[in-house]
């Protein structure tokens, strides 16, 4: 058959967008009636009015929320009735993939191929997931005396307030909602006010789906006026929160001072992806190196932003890389062909030049890219930015740029790979290339990072947990291993005689 060609930028014309707030399974305006503009980094054109949410819609969407709770007209449901309508849910946002990717990709820059074939199948995929895994999770039974009993149950933990980024705007959405709603909780969420358009349709279609009113709300607005108020709220038991390791250390200090919720934080990284001379095979590494890190134009928590390479094989690997960069140039977003899209807006964008100039100026090596291209579309593009000869200490080696941004950092023995890899206060994801079975083992043992890849950068599955350590973050998102963000360990103990 033949292949049918999208034109998304009429489709784009046809697109009406609902900016209002999602309360009690209801499009609702903001209650002083605020809003803020929604603009696309693609072109700088305004999108839609959103609605500007403050603590008064927050509360409101708490109070539905614990009605919902209360009530237990979710969390009383057997895991197999909420099984099947999360799975319904998970078909409704599939049903609706040309839709959710166009917004996704309008709000957030990302090419459309990227939104269609990764943002949105992942986030259907991950309700598709922990909806099927629910009623298959038993409890336990603890080995006690023959007089007594101790079942050890786990219940859902209330009301979940969940606050995610921009970056992977549905996909981070979903990595919240999809466990929590398994396992029984209500939840308000906050997207970034950078990117809340794909969270607010999710509310449309959790009703479409049967999830009954209150159990999803979704309140869009800024960080201190929307999401401080949800941290800090006193009737909300959990606080999800994805974002940069400087909110989360603001979160993890409101959670404590109000009352003590738990506060799970999934935060910024600086990965190291490490190459050693004896790697089997340098083009596969060079193009993985490549694609990781530019992918989503470098806006990925777990970008390998510093690649370690071994110096007796450096320069002959960086002119390898330097070949795949034709592959990732900033083009426009909504042509199917493009592989790195806009930058979420002009703010972040001028935080990533800066890097760069820091870069040139503490003495790194530009050997590609380094400005802004395409400005006569209107838009927020770089170019993909390689600098060579960085050393560790370089503030573009430091801190977490989170954007199209490569440092290499050269070493010699296996013992300074590791130091410079753990030297970093993040520790999300790391990477060893090395055909030694030994060395990978022992390189990987001894990461300080969630996630260790040998010989790839790029195997993902919502199987494995996701998740760092230091200032990368407290809890894992996906697998089994997330239903215990949003559940409370119970013990009962029964006297039988
Ligand atoms: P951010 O911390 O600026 O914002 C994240 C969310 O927190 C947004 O919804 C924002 O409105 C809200 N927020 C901001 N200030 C707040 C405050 N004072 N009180 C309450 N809420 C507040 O992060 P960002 O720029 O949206 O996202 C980029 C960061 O997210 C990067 O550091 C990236 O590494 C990280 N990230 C981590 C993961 C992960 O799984 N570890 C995944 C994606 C992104």
């Amino acid at each position: 058959m033949a292949e049918i060609k999208i034109d998304w930028h009429e489709r784009a014309k046809d697109l009406r967008i609902d900016g209002r707030a999602f309360i009690d399974g209801e499009r609702v305006d903001a209650l002083d009636g605020s809003t803020f503009e929604c603009f696309s980094p693609i072109d700088g054109r305004k999108l839609a009015d959103v609605v500007n949410s403050k603590a008064a819609d927050v509360d409101r969407a708490v109070v539905a929320a614990r009605s919902a709770f209360k009530d237990r007209r979710w969390a009383g449901l057997s895991p197999r009735e909420r099984k099947q309508t999360m799975i319904r849910f998970a078909d409704l946002v599939l049903a609706h993939k040309a839709e959710l990717a166009l917004l996704e990709t309008l709000d957030m820059g990302k090419p459309i191929s990227a939104s269609l074939s990764v943002d949105v199948n992942s986030a259907a995929n991950s309700l598709r997931w922990f909806g099927e895994s629910i009623d298959k999770v038993y409890d336990e039974i603890a080995p006690t005396a023959d007089h007594t009993l101790a079942m050890i149950t786990r219940e859902p933990i209330g009301v979940v307030g969940a606050i995610v980024p921009w970056n992977y705007p549905i996909l981070m959405a979903c990595w919240k909602i999809a466990p929590a709603l398994a396992t029984g909780n209500s939840i308000v969420l906050k997207p970034s006010e950078k990117s809340p358009l794909t969270a607010l349709r999710l509310g449309d279609l959790a009703i479409e789906a049967g999830i009954p009113k209150g159990v999803l709300n979704v309140v869009p607005g800024f960080g201190p006026e929307a999401g401080t108020p949800l941290a800090m709220h006193l009737d909300v038991d959990c606080i999800a929160f994805t974002g940069s390791t400087g909110v989360g250390k603001k979160i993890q200090i409101m959670a404590g001072q109000s009352n003590l919720k738990r506060a799970w934080c999934e935060l910024g990284g600086k990965s190291p992806n490490i190459v050693f001379a004896d790697c089997k095979d340098l083009d596969k590494a060079a193009a993985a190196s490549i694609g990781s890190i530019f992918y989503n134009q470098g806006e990925s928590c777990n970008a390998p932003s510093r690649l370690l390479v071994e110096r007796s094989i450096k320069d002959e690997f960086v002119k390898k890389l330097l070949t795949h960069l034709p592959d990732y140039q900033p083009g426009d977003p909504l042509d199917a062909n493009t592989t790195m899209g806009a930058i979420v807006d002009c703010g972040q964008m001028e935080n990533v030049l800066k890097y760069i100039e820091s870069g040139k100026s503490q003495g790194a090596k530009l050997r590609a890219g380094g400005e802004r291209v395409l400005t006569e579309t209107g838009g927020f593009y770089i170019s993909p930015t390689v600098f060579d000869d960085v050393t560790n200490d370089m503030k573009i080696a430091a801190e977490e740029i989170f954007g199209p941004v490569l440092s290499i950092i050269a070493f010699d023995t296996e013992q300074e790979a590791i130091a410079i890899a753990n030297d970093t206060e993040y520790g999300l994801a790391a990477a060893v290339w090395t055909q030694d079975l030994t060395r990978a083992h022992m390189v990987s043992r001894a990461l300080r990072a969630g996630t260790v890849h040998v010989n790839s950068y790029d195997e993902d599955d919502i199987t494995v947990p996701f998740g760092g350590y230091k200032q990368s973050g407290n809890g894992r998102d996906k697998s089994l291993h997330a239903l215990e963000k949003y559940t409370e360990l119970k013990t009962t103990w029964i006297r039988l005689i």
